[in-house]
């Protein structure tokens, strides 16, 4: 007769449980897999568990000896110690499913032995760990991929704590900037940067924290030897649990040659815009050279005080006439460093039109302005932007070879943006060709190099702002900018 015990459930009554029963409820609920082998190699209990990750079913083990079923030969060697009385816990083997497929088990083998400690059968657990395995795997897969690219790429690849110090740096640094990982490692990331570009990374980094997104940014880092390289990069917070900024990955791009091409683009631009103005120019300054020439015989003719000094007030009105254009001229054909100050809008559009006047007045096109009561302030840099202007007012008088009017409207939106735009009654533009717009020598003009709008695209991004052109064939183009204003 054999004993029963009693057991406390959720009730409060004690129900009574005879130990077989105990231990047959026991096999059916762990979640583990179990198998009881005897000294035979019969297979003498196994559990649903087992069922469950290997396939095998009561009917196919009971009574059959383990290895009729197909097993490593590791397998085999395992029992065979464990016959003598050995354990082994958590193995990690491959075993094999009904279906054959492969398994990655944790598997843990024990002698049981009856009360006298005789050894009669081997008690084994199993636990499915594929899973695990297959993962584990695929993370070192995943972390070998990843150091295959980040060694090997040409990017400058950097991590960094959200104390700025560099945790992580690609061997490409060395080829790129003359420092190798581990000279970099340690040092702070505005070590890296001229000072002058400080207060704008700054900026960058708080953007991020602020919107959680990544930045492009484009940064002229130090070399080794202190030499400039252009760099552009892409920086991406990574986020601890409580969502904070934690570190930083950068990707870094050498972009010196892009900025040379930007520079040898911008004054190739600049130099055929002088080129093609030098004829109206010559012509603007052509009248009021006659007239001087007049007035200097009148003058030589004359001892009329009076009408010596009208003489002499009209050939300095000429003069100065001459000078502004000259000085126009001159300021725009002279490459000019390029610094941001605070400028007065309507000042630059000015100087824009007295520029453009002789190729306005020689096509028979009147410039008409709308500026609004208040000074407009920006922060730009002048000669940049001129050049930007004088490309927009350039295309308008060109599109209208018989004449016609162009209105630049200068407009205050919000109390910090600024949009300026430039219409003319030109032969407009067809909707297929503006995607085409902008890109280095597009033009559609005999003596046009196209690159008007690509220069003026990029001075626009360098000054954060947006630049937008719509147009309808036979009525004319608007380009209109966008600009932040103080
Ligand atoms: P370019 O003036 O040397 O051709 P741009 O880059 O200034 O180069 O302009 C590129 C092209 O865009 C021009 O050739 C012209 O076809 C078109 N375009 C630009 N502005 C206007 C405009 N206001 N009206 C009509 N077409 C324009
Ligand atoms: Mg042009």
């Amino acid at each position: 007769m054999s004993i029963s015990i009693p057991i406390f459930g959720n009730g409060n009554e004690s129900v009574l449980y005879n130990p077989d029963e105990l231990i047959d409820l026991f096999l059916n609920c762990t979640a583990d897999g179990f198998a009881i082998v005897d000294m035979e190699n019969r297979f003498i209990r196994i559990n649903p568990v087992y069922t469950q990750i290997f396939g095998f079913t009561e009917e196919d083990v009971i009574g059959k000896r383990f290895d009729e079923i197909p097993h490593s030969d590791i397998v085999k060697e395992i029992i065979k110690e464990v016959k003598q009385g050995k354990s082994f816990t958590n193995m990690i083997i491959q075993r094999f499913h009904k279906d054959g497929t492969a398994l990655d088990i944790s598997v843990t083998y024990s002698p049981f032995r009856n009360s006298n400690g005789d050894m009669i059968a081997i008690i084994a657990t199993y636990r499915d760990i594929t899973h695990t395995v297959l993962m584990e795997k695929e993370l070192k897969r995943t972390r070998e991929l990843y150091k295959l690219i980040t060694e090997n790429t040409t990017d400058m690849i950097k991590v960094y704590s959200k104390d700025y110090d560099i945790l992580y740096a690609s061997p490409s640094h060395e080829q790129r900037i003359g420092y190798t990982p581990e000279q970099l490692v340690g040092k702070s990331i505005f070590d890296l940067v001229f000072p002058e570009e400080m207060e704008d990374f700054k900026k960058m980094f708080q953007k991020i924290e602020e919107t959680g997104e990544s930045q492009v940014f484009q940064v002229k880092m130090k070399t080794s030897t202190n030499e400039i390289f252009h760099s552009e990069s892409n920086i991406s917070p990574i986020f601890n649990e409580k969502k904070e900024v934690e570190s930083y990955v950068t990707v870094g791009r050498d972009i010196t040659e892009r900025v040379n091409n930007d520079a040898a683009f911008r004054n190739l631009d600049r130099l055929s815009i002088i080129g093609q103005l030098a004829a109206g120019v010559a012509h603007e300054i052509r009248n009021p050279l006659t007239s001087l020439k007049g007035f200097s015989k009148l003058l030589k003719s004359t001892t009329n005080k009076e009408k010596n000094d009208q003489y002499l007030s009209i050939i300095t009105n000429e003069l100065d006439r001459i000078d502004m254009i000259v000085n126009e001229f001159m300021s725009l054909a002279k490459p000019q460093a390029i610094h941001f100050e605070r400028e007065q809008l309507t000042l630059i559009l000015d100087s824009t039109i007295n520029v453009l006047h002789p190729q306005a007045l020689l096509h028979g096109v009147e410039i008409k302005i709308n500026y609004p009561t208040d000074h407009v302030e920006i922060n730009c840099s002048m000669h940049q932007l001129k050049q930007v202007f004088v490309n927009f007012l350039k295309n308008a008088i060109e599109a209208m070879p018989k004449g016609g009017t162009v209105h630049i409207n200068v407009e205050k939106v919000d109390h910090n943006r600024v949009v300026i735009s430039f219409t003319d009654e030109g032969v407009g533009i067809e909707q297929e060709r503006l995607n085409y717009l902008g890109t280095p020598f597009y033009t559609t003009k005999d003596k046009g190099i196209g690159l008007g709008l690509t220069v003026s695209n990029k001075i626009i991004q360098e000054h954060c702002g947006t630049m937008k052109i719509q147009s309808q064939i036979g009525v004319g183009t608007t380009v209109t900018v966008e600009l932040d204003c103080l």
